[in-house]
């Protein structure tokens, strides 16, 4: 995994963000680490959880338990789980009703779910996977099963997890592609919203890149774009959301942060751009960037994307190679 990943894995936000969640403490947690999956067991049976915990020890996996539907419910939700275990006869509510409601939950729906059912009738079997689980276990499970069943629903999770994430990012540069970064701003505006916080925003662009393409060739334009993803990447923070934008264009979403502090951010990666040593056949070549910040509390037009590109469009104007911070529209009236 190189930088650019271990960053783009680091700020990944799913859509369904269960992680500011407050934790429940009527679960409870056995084995794992920081890198395991998360399992969670709902079975009313102790001796099932029991059984299951020392079939499963030595596998790269914590195990939750909770031995009802409701406090199952309610771990799911708190925990996101990679995969849930769920026995189908439980008092009050059966393992099937549990199913329905996970599935029926925008913040569950997505969770893998394995039946545990004593039953061996085909028509209870095909209940379950009609309900949106992946697969059954019949009980009294033999080990040999369960690990292969339970790594096999953990390996699929893992590789949509690992489409979905490609499918935010761009490929030259590693960076957010568009469609994420559209996503975060819609969230990061809306939460903008309801605290009075500001968002703002650099759009960054490559001062003369079809000269230096036309110069120097594309792949040594491509060396060059992938060389700033990374200046972007050291010097940004974590909540920071990094995108290529368009061709040579970036654009940095910086939430809880006033323009002035933006400004600041911009003015340390133009410095970054323009100190960096490219190299070709040789020959140390050097790029600048000019950039136009803008911040916002209201998700009304003109967004803050567009204010930070006309701030681009006046440090263009100017000269390049420098930061112009976007006059704010209320001001901008009353002028
Ligand atoms: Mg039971």
């Amino acid at each position: 995994m190189n930088l650019f990943h271990q960053r783009l894995f680091k700020n990944f936000v799913p859509l369904h963000d269960f992680s500011t969640r407050s934790p429940r403490t009527t679960i409870t947690a056995m084995g794992g680490g920081i890198l395991a999956n998360k399992v969670l067991l709902i079975d009313d049976c102790p001796a099932i959880h029991g059984l299951v915990k020392a079939r499963l020890r030595g596998e790269p996996i914590e195990i939750h338990c909770a031995f009802d539907g409701d406090t199952g419910i309610q771990a799911a939700n708190t925990l996101a789980p990679d995969l849930i275990l769920l026995d189908v006869q439980m008092p009050q509510m059966d393992g099937f009703e549990v199913c329905r409601r996970l599935k029926n939950d925008s913040r569950t729906m997505e969770i893998s779910v394995i039946f545990l059912t004593g039953a061996t009738s085909a028509e209870e079997k095909v209940k379950g996977l009609e309900l949106g689980a992946v697969d059954y276990i019949t009980k009294p499970f033999d080990p040999a099963e369960l690990r292969a069943r339970v790594r096999a629903s953990l390996r699929t999770k893992y590789l949509i997890d690992l489409l979905a994430r490609k499918a935010m990012v761009e490929g030259l540069t590693g960076l957010f592609n568009r469609t994420y970064f559209d996503s975060r701003l819609l969230a990061e505006m809306a939460h903008s919203s309801r605290t009075g916080n500001p968002v703002s925003c650099v759009m960054l662009d490559l001062d003369r890149f079809k000269h230096i393409n036309d110069t120097y060739g594309h792949p040594f334009g491509d060396e060059i774009l992938r060389g700033i993803a990374q200046i972007l990447n050291d010097n940004c923070r974590t909540e920071d959301t990094i995108c290529r934008y368009g061709g040579e264009e970036f654009v940095i979403l910086c939430p809880n942060t006033p323009a002035t502090g933006t400004a600041l951010l911009a003015e340390r990666i133009r410095n970054a751009i323009e100190s960096f040593r490219f190299t070709h056949n040789g020959f140390d070549i050097h790029v600048t960037c000019s950039f136009g910040v803008a911040d916002l509390k209201q998700a009304a037009p003109p967004g803050v994307v567009e204010l930070a590109d006309q701030a681009l469009y006046r440090a263009k104007h100017e000269g390049r190679n420098r930061v112009v911070v976007a006059e704010h529209p209320a001001a901008a009236q009353a002028a």
